[in-house]
């Protein structure tokens, strides 16, 4: 005999339906069949629903019924043939006057109990049942319709349902012998009490209907057919990446079910579990697909953790206070006010101080615990030995479950440091002694964040995700997009780096799209983007909360500088070729460093020296790896570079600057090149990163512009007064060609002191072959005293500065 289960989802329309039908009849070519409906989905909550609101006077309760009522009139329309309606239609639009019935009775009453309730929230089964049958009997397959409400018997007190199995075995052990037919159509969900009245078996309890048949009628198997492709290892809805399990033992799925997988009602597994029957979760829509199969332990794969799961609308109850060490019997009361007042405990912890006990239960049942606890230890509160009882609300709970995972070690510690590296507070923490089930409890707009991230952490899932904001979309960043674009499929293939643009925006405009922003019309996107404000950019990061997030500076802006303390504050990444920041006070590129290292944080900074060259992860590894920096020589601005390459004397000085704006390798403001502040910056940031603590305005500076052009306010003044002191150019340029030198501008650090300045250089020396914009870098260090490491190569533009960002998230990527 088959046993399938048929979920609201499966049945909420007539296309879907009939989808069910095909299925059902592959099932029946081999056996009888018994088939086991929820109501039609969304339908038990309109149900509940209405009733409350007849409760509170709210007469809108007519439309939603009559809404329904026309949803499945209409459903029988589409699926029996217009000769075979009659019946069918006026059996139905007598359950609808019943209910109307009902519902009228607690308007008028203005009290709704929970045997009224249960009664009105199983009409949906009866109605998508009845209609099912009669769909079948229209297809020429004779279904016989079961009322369950008589065959199971069971108690129900504020939904914790025990089933009376003795009655309630025997009743369906008799039914099926006296009553034979090829297939028998079953409403789930419905039952009734010892005393004959309707109830239910709880939220979801159609699939512990066909577990209670399944075990009374001893079949080696139940089907529960419902719109996923089995049971995940984390709620497909929440975690795209997650995947379904093709072997899940009962304690597993217990665990998975208690912990908030819905896919199958918790009581559900009990009575299986006890006989044995395998349960095979399908998809009705897709049931080529494998499924899931819970069996007993032992059938299934080797693996350490089986799945994550999450509870909502959770509350913490604390009770804490120095009264409560060593005191027995303090526990007992406390867990027996919970039992008294019905309230169902989640999750417990209790610290080995015994100075507080911490429990977890339904948000909604909270301020009724604290009301009792409160009353309760009454005396004690008066006495100052324990505090008041606190109840902290909107948090969840997230659970690791796995059968192997007690033969571990460092699981939990796992679990915490991927929590933790992505600013997951986590509030109280359980593990219980079977070691199934490592839970968490956590703020509840944290919840999606965590389970993609131990998801990532836990099921080595083909590729980590960096989410990318961008802020900065000109020559570089420009770059920077396409480059992403060009190396997606290498980072995925050979990286396992799932890359993704979240944000992005330019001085004027921002956009954001959860899914990844679609790089090949970014550029239109943005335009149609909304006004571009720091702040607002940096709440949506924060709102969006997206593990692995980094965000990417490419601008050099003082402003955007001046934010990354709050990307790092909350555990966000931060990638910037913008010096302004690293060049800063020191105490505030301490700030950055000291924050990056509290949260968790990466700040990488490698394209503020040389754009693409590795020139600070080399210093910080030689610093890291106990070397000494003795003297750092570098020829650092590929701007000034290229400008005292070009000029030869002959074309004016101010054209090749121009020309060297034009390439893309000054500041958007050449002066900064020019002035050497851009230089002195650079070399500041080589001496901290050396471990110094210097300030801008302790590197000695040698202008070679006059004081008027540096004091100019735009390019177009300043390009005036370059042109107007050519002849010193000139003489700079002769004097340097008379002693058979070039003009370099050069960056030192010795002795704990920064200088820059132009030199001439001789052909003896590493600098004077050095072409276009590159730059160069000796370090003379302890272990190359002699002979300097060197760094060498092109030192500017926007295409390297671009491959020096990418450079520093895939750092990030591969941590
Ligand atoms: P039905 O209507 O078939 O009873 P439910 O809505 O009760 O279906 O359960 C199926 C839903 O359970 C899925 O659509 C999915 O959103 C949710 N779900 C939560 N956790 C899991 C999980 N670990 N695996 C599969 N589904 C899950
Ligand atoms: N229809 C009921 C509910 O929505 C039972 C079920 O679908 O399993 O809770
Ligand atoms: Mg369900």
């Amino acid at each position: 005999m088959n046993i399938l289960k048929f979920g609201g989802s499966s049945v909420a329309t007539p296309e879907r339906i009939k989808l069910v039908a095909a299925c059902i009849q592959k099932h029946l070519k081999d056996d009888t069949t018994i088939t086991v409906f929820s109501a039609f989905g969304g339908v038990t909550d309109d149900l509940i629903l209405m009733a409350l609101m007849a409760s509170r006077e709210d007469l809108s309760y007519k439309e939603i019924l009559q809404k329904n009522e026309t949803r499945h009139l209409e459903a029988i329309k589409e699926l029996i043939p217009v000769n075979a309606q009659s019946g069918i239609l006026s059996r139905i639009k007598t359950e609808f006057n019943r209910l109307e019935t009902l519902y009228e009775g607690v308007y008028l009453l203005n009290e709704l109990s929970n045997r009224t309730r249960n009664m009105v929230a199983g009409f949906g089964e009866i109605l998508s049942s009845l209609i099912i049958a009669e769909y079948f009997k229209s297809l020429g397959i004779a279904a016989l319709s079961v009322d369950s409400r008589e065959l199971i018997v069971c108690k129900n007190t504020n939904d914790k349902i025990q089933v009376n199995y003795p009655k309630t075995n025997k009743n369906i052990e008799s039914f099926f012998a006296d009553n034979r037919s090829k297939l028998y159509v079953v409403p789930g969900f419905i039952a009734k009490n010892d005393e004959g009245v309707p109830s239910t078996l709880g939220r979801g309890g159609s699939d512990f209907t066909a577990a209670i048949l399944a075990a009374a009628l001893n079949v080696p198997r139940l089907y529960i057919y419902t719109d996923v492709n089995g049971m995940y290892t984390a709620n497909p809805r929440i975690v795209p990446q997650a995947y379904p399990l093709k072997n899940v033992s009962y304690e597993e799925a217990m665990e998975l079910s208690h912990f908030g997988a819905k896919v199958i009602y918790p009581p559900t597994l009990q009575p299986l579990l006890e006989k044995q029957i395998e349960i095979l979760v399908k998809n009705t829509f897709s049931p080529e697909e494998e499924g899931t199969l819970i069996s007993k332990s032992g059938k299934h794969n080797f693996r350490w953790v089986t799945g994550i799961t999450h509870i909502d609308n959770i509350s913490l109850v604390n009770i804490e206070g120095s009264g409560m060490i060593g005191i027995p019997g303090f526990s007992k009361r406390f867990f027996e006010v919970m039992h008294q007042e019905n309230i169902n405990v989640v999750l417990i912890t209790q610290a080995s101080s015994e100075h507080s006990i911490c429990i977890a239960v339904k948000d909604d049942e909270a301020p009724a615990a604290k009301l009792a606890l409160d009353e309760a230890f009454e005396a004690e509160i008066r006495n100052k030995r324990i505090n008041p009882i606190q109840i902290e609300d909107d948090v969840a709970i997230i659970a690791l479950v796995g059968d192997r995972m007690k033969s571990h070690h460092g699981l939990s510690g796992k679990l915490f440091s991927a929590l933790g590296n992505n600013n997951i507070n986590i509030r109280a923490i359980a593990q219980g002694s079977s070691e199934r089930n490592i839970s968490a409890v956590i703020a509840k707009k944290d919840v999606t964040k965590a389970l993609n991230t131990l998801h990532e952490t836990f099921f080595e899932v083909p590729s980590k995700e960096l989410n990318l904001f961008i802020t900065g979309v000109g020559n570089v960043g420009g770059k920077l997009i396409e480059q992403l674009k060009r190396q997606e499929i290498y980072l995925l293939e050979k990286l396992r780096l799932k890359v993704r643009i979240l944000g992005l925006s330019n001085s004027r405009k921002m956009i954001f799209d959860e899914n990844g922003i679609d790089l090949e019309n970014w550029k239109n996107l943005l335009e149609q983007g909304e006004e571009t404000s720091q702040d607002a950019f940096f709440e949506k990061v924060k709102e969006l909360n997206f593990r692995n997030s980094i965000f990417v500076d490419n601008t050099a802006s003082p402003v955007i500088a001046s934010t990354y303390k709050n990307y790092l504050a909350n555990s966000i990444s931060v990638v910037t070729c913008n010096k302004i920041a690293c060049a800063d006070d020191f105490s505030n590129y301490e700030k950055l460093i000291d924050l990056s290292r509290e949260y968790g944080a990466t700040f990488l900074y490698e394209t503020n020296v040389g754009a693409g060259l590795p020139i600070i992860d080399t210093l910080k590894n030689l610093v890291d790896s106990g070397d000494r920096i003795q003297k750092i020589q570098a020829v650092l601005s590929g701007s000034l570079n290229f400008v005292f390459n070009n000029y030869k004397g002959e074309e004016p000085f101010y054209k090749i600057v121009e020309e060297a704006m034009k390439e893309g390798y000054t500041e958007p403001d050449p002066k900064i090149d020019l002035s050497g502040i851009d230089v002195a910056r650079k070399i500041l940031i080589l001496s901290r990163v050396s471990g110094l603590e210097m300030e801008l305005d302790e590197i000695e500076k040698d202008n070679f512009l006059s004081e008027e052009s540096l004091n100019t306010k735009t390019n177009e003044e300043f390009f005036d007064f370059l042109e107007k002191d050519e002849y010193q150019f000139r003489e700079l340029y002769q004097s340097a060609a008379q002693n058979k030198a070039q003009l370099k501008y050069v960056a030192q650090l010795e002795n704990g002191k920064a200088k820059v300045g132009l030199q001439q250089v001789g052909p003896e020396h590493p600098f004077y072959n050095l072409n276009g914009s590159d730059n160069i870098v000796l370090f003379f260090t302890d272990r190359y005293s002699v002979q300097p490491l060197i760094v060498k190569g092109a030192g500017a533009g926007a295409d390297v500065t671009a491959s020096g960002i990418f450079a520093d998230i895939i750092r990030i990527g591969k941590k």
